[in-house]
């Protein structure tokens, strides 16, 4: 059977339109996944009816993350903050988790799933990470690896992609900073800045702060790997 696999929708602030780019579409169904897009609502009781059709979660980029969640008041350099998304998204990723649902998110994806798990961020890496920094709002095309990142041998994310480097393209200026116990960073860029983190479970549950979305649909073969490992690891839990 294929898997099916629940999409979060994004939305910016003071607008009144879902959206999920094209991108995050043809590289699950490519993998061979049947993607659906699921609104977050206030109704918070629809996490569970949501997680009832699908297999496997899937969460994506957008605003920042609300501080409060992880303990801290916001900072000047905080931007857009949708407290109704965070709110579902951190709902559905602790629910979808506990049902044992493989979990693949993408930039802010990868940050709720560390906040959601009781990790912290940087709610903005110039202002409060002080060593080197590289650029990661890259000013280059969207598809393109601007910079490097580090992959943990014998990790998932290492598993999959079969590498230890990475080029990888970036746009966040958040990012995580002490990661829940039961999970491990997996992806580190030169400056040490967490790339991607993942579960020390055996269920598929990696984050990843770049865009591999963008990635696969310019035929990059690691970000394939990724998408084609998520899917497969919900068609197992499926089968179970
Ligand atoms: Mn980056």
């Amino acid at each position: 059977m294929k898997a099916i696999i629940g999409i979060v929708a994004s939305m910016e602030v003071n607008t009144d339109r879902y959206h999920v780019s094209l991108d995050h579409i043809t590289a699950i169904t490519r993998a061979g996944g049947i993607p659906i897009v699921l609104p977050y609502t206030k109704q918070l009781g629809q996490v569970k009816k949501y997680l009832e059709l699908i297999d496997g979660l899937y969460l994506i980029g957008g605003d920042d993350l609300d501080p409060d969640y992880y303990g801290k008041e916001p900072i000047p350099e905080l931007g857009p903050v949708l407290p109704e998304r965070d709110e579902f998204e951190i709902k559905m990723t602790e629910q979808a988790l506990a049902a044992g649902k493989p979990f693949l998110g993408v930039c802010r994806g990868a940050q709720i799933l560390n906040v959601a798990m009781g990790g912290d961020m940087y709610q903005d890496i110039q202002a409060e990470y002080d060593t080197t920094q590289l650029q990661h709002t890259q000013k280059a095309p969207k598809e393109h690896g601007s910079h490097h990142v580090n992959i943990l041998k014998g990790s998932r994310l290492h598993q999959l992609t079969k590498r230890t480097t990475l080029k990888v393209n970036s746009w966040h200026h958040q990012a995580n900073k002490s990661i829940s116990p039961g999970y491990q960073v997996v992806a580190q860029a030169n400056d040490g800045i967490i790339e991607a983190i993942e579960s020390k479970e055996s269920l598929f549950v990696l984050g990843v702060q770049w865009h591999p979305e963008i990635m696969a649909g310019h035929d990059d073969l690691a970000s394939i790997r990724i998408y084609q490992g998520f899917i497969q690891a919900c068609e197992r839990e499926e089968v179970k």
